[in-house]
């Protein structure tokens, strides 16, 4: 089962159940009144947040979905049944789009559910239609159809930290020693071009590979990536110690996520030197230096062969995240 982050989908709400005309029928009285009961509505079409980015592989091979329509009324003014609604459940972060009108619903919170596609209402039985004037009326009404449309399903993950940088810079390699996340890759057998993911302290990391020169404009391959980190609370910056100009390679991943759209660039940024085993210690401290003095912010470093340097990262990592999800 691959990852899946897009699906396309027609989805029906059910059609209401019809009214219906029926006659009450007392002892030696062949019509004693009007006794049709009305149609049930028809199910909605329901989006459903669920903390599982693997579930629209669910709807990979559907064409389309269906909610129940409602049934139709019954002797003794008793009403038909509702439809069940169809609940399509969906992992946290994802855009719906109805290709028709262009509305759009955004699912952001475990357990919320959003009606897409409503479903028909149910017809009137005659019973509804007795009044003084009418005392048998032989009228009832259909049920009406339910809403329906074509559904273009996108997955933005919601990570707290996406890990940025060049091809080589050592995301997935810190991913892994950070969240062991091997485990949940193989959960998710993501293909090379797919965003990794691990558990970190409860807080979700994203590998966000593919980020290169031009990627916003949809030259490279960075852009489909880029989508996943838009609602990232932190982008870790990863810069490798084996970069003979750091503050250049730092540079130009900053204009990528500038010129991807302005949040990006205005989320809070952690810069990361890594592999900082296979420089000197001088030459270290200085393109740490040198990544504080241009970026004005604190530069953390790492390497994933020494077990001290990444306690310590891994420390100063969770604090962060526990300080701002605080505030
Ligand atoms: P990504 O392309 O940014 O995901 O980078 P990878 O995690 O795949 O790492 C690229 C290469 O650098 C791999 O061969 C890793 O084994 C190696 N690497 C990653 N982190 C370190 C490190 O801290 N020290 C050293 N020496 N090598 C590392
Ligand atoms: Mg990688």
């Amino acid at each position: 089962m691959a990852f899946v982050d897009e699906i396309s989908i027609k989805a029906a709400a059910g059609k209401g159940g019809d009214g219906v005309v029926r006659w009450l029928h007392l002892k030696g009285k062949d019509k004693a009144g009007p006794a049709g009961g009305n149609g049930g509505r028809g199910g909605d079409v329901i989006l459903e947040g669920v903390r599982d980015l693997g579930a629209l592989a669910a709807f990979r091979y559907m064409k389309s979905i269906r909610a129940q329509n409602g049934q139709s009324g019954d002797n003794n003014n008793k009403y038909g049944a509702d439809g069940a609604p169809a609940i399509m459940k969906v992992p946290v972060g994802t855009v719906a789009t109805d290709t028709k009108t262009g509305q759009v619903y955004e699912i952001l919170v475990e357990g919320e559910q959003q009606v897409v596609y409503k479903g028909g209402m149910g017809g009137l039985g005659n019973a509804h239609f007795k009044g003084a004037a009418n005392q048998n009326p032989v009228e009832a009404t259909p049920g009406r159809q339910g809403q329906s449309g074509q559904l273009e399903i996108t997955l933005k993950i919601i990570a707290d930290v996406g890990f940025v940088g060049y091809p080589n810079a050592g995301k997935s390699s810190l991913l892994n020693a950070l969240t062991r996340a091997r485990s949940k890759v193989g959960a998710y057998p993501f293909t090379t071009l797919d965003p990794h993911l691990g558990d970190f302290y409860g807080f979700l990391l994203a590998d966000i590979p593919g980020l290169i020169e031009g990627a916003s404009s949809g030259r490279g391959l960075g852009s489909k990536f880029l989508r996943h980190i838009e609602r990232t609370r932190y982008i870790a910056h990863l810069i490798s110690a084996e970069q003979e100009d750091v503050v250049a390679s730092y540079k130009s991943i900053r204009d990528e996520l500038e010129a991807f759209g302005q949040e990006l660039a205005d989320k809070p940024e952690l810069l990361v030197l890594t592999k900082v085993d296979v420089a000197a210690p001088e030459e270290v401290a200085a393109k740490k230096q040198q990544l504080e003095a241009a970026s004005g912010r604190e530069v953390l470093v790492v390497s994933i062969l020494d077990d001290e340097l990444l306690k310590a990262f891994s420390d100063r990592l969770a604090q962060l995240l526990e300080a701002r999800s605080e505030s």
